[in-house]
Order: structure tokens, then sequence, then C-alpha cells
């Protein structure tokens, strides 16, 4: 009983100095969409993305995409591809491939010789990438390196699988090592972009490094997520 009587004491002169600072971050952070509040659990025990439209959408082995999810604003930027071909892989959503000119813009005045290889995917397409990797590596092994249909972030129109010749236009981990490679890490974040699968965070992010996956999430976010090297899943997480 008299513990009870001294603990409001201890807490009364912390009050008054706490409760500036703490009005302007609420406000800032409750505009996240966290993860565990965008999903919805379907009669299969699988999460289903909601927020199909937003910038910061996360779809991983956790999270699904709807199989007749595919972004009404797709559009094919004009960056260079390692093929001539009109594929609907070389197209993003509308904002994230105007970003993207702008980072291959910025990339070859610093003289880098990027190549953008793949972009948007649909379920479709998805569904037959896997079932060939599952039946050329087995599932457990297809699942590391591939997604399942409706997991692929592709299907989001916001990742874009970019390359350079340094690598013959491979997707490949030793392109996180080329001068084209270095320069995405230390400089996409001002364009929008991040590198979405990083070395280390292989447990959240359930993918192996990918130096050449970029995902659009808009400079602000793209800023804060490179400034504290941490991953979408981590930012998105409710504090
Ligand atoms: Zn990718």
């Amino acid at each position: 009983m008299s513990n009870e009587q001294t603990k409001p004491k201890t807490d009364e002169p912390q009050e008054e100095p706490k409760e500036q600072p703490n009005e302007e971050q609420p406000a800032q952070q409750a505009d996240l969409p966290w993860l565990e509040e965008t999903v919805t659990v379907a009669g299969d025990g699988k999460a289903v993305v909601q927020n199909l439209e937003d910038l910061l959408i996360v779809a991983n082995k956790e999270r699904n995409l709807p199989a007749d999810y595919e972004p009404k604003d797709l559009v094919t930027p004009n960056v260079p591809f390692p093929f001539k071909e009109d594929l609907p892989k070389k197209k993003l959503r509308k904002e994230a491939a105007l970003s993207l000119e702008v980072l291959f813009k910025a990339a070859e005045d610093k003289g880098m010789n990027l190549l953008a290889q793949s972009g948007y995917r649909s379920y479709d397409t998805q569904v037959s990438i896997f079932a060939y990797n599952a039946e050329q590596k087995g599932e457990e092994v297809a699942n590391k390196t591939s997604s399942k249909p409706g997991q692929s972030e592709h299907q989001t129109g916001l990742s874009m699988d970019v390359t350079s010749p340094e690598v013959n236009y491979e997707l490949v981990e030793a392109f996180g090592e080329t001068k084209e490679g270095k320069w995405l890490a230390e400089n996409a974040h001002k364009y929008g972009f991040i590198i979405r699968y990083l070395k280390g965070k292989e447990e959240i992010t359930g993918y192996k490094y990918e130096p050449w996956h970029l995902r659009y999430v808009g400079v602000e976010h793209a800023k804060k997520i490179h400034e504290q090297g941490i991953v979408l899943e981590e930012y998105l997480q409710k504090p």
C-alpha cells in the first residue's frame, strides 16, 4: 500500500515539460499506413492488402495483393532498357515512372550507365514465373528468390529492377559493387526510391539482398528510410 502512494509523486514533475514536444510527433506519425492496419484476413487465413493505391503499400510473403489488382495509371518511363520490345514489364505507375526518369537523368549526368530491366508484373505473369522456378529449383528455393503470385512487389507498379553493362544486364548481387550500384545506394532516395531488400535485413523482408530492386515511396519517406538504414517493414511497424 505504501508503494502505491509513492508512484504518482515521482511522475508529477515530468508532466509539464513533456507536453509540448509530444504534440507534433504523433500528428506526423499518425499518417503512416501501419502494417497491421492495412490488411484484412480472408477466409483461407491469408492477409490481403487493402491500401492498394498507397505509395507505402507493402506486399511480401505475409501480405497478399488481390489477384485482380492492376494499377490504373501504368505508363512506360522514358529510360533505356536492354531490349527493344514494348513489354508490360517496362511499365510503372505514373508518379514512379516520372521520378525514375529524373533519377536516370541524374545518374547519366554523373557518368552512370543504368538500364531498366523489369518493372510491372501482373498476377498472372507471376503465376508463370513462380511455376517455372519451382519446377526448375523446387518450391522452397523458388520461394527465396522469386515471389508467389500476389506477393510480388512488382505487381504494385512501384518497383523497377535496374542493371548495367558491367554485370551483363543481369540482376545479380555483384551489381551492388559496380559504380552504378553504389551510386544508387547513396542517391536513389533523393528521387523517392529505396533499395528495398537490404543486406542483413533478410529475416524481415523475406528476401535476399537485391541491390538492383528499386522501390518508389516518394521523396519524403525515402529520405527518412535511407537515413535510418531500415527497410519498409520496419518503417511501418507501429511503435
Ligand atoms: Zn525486383
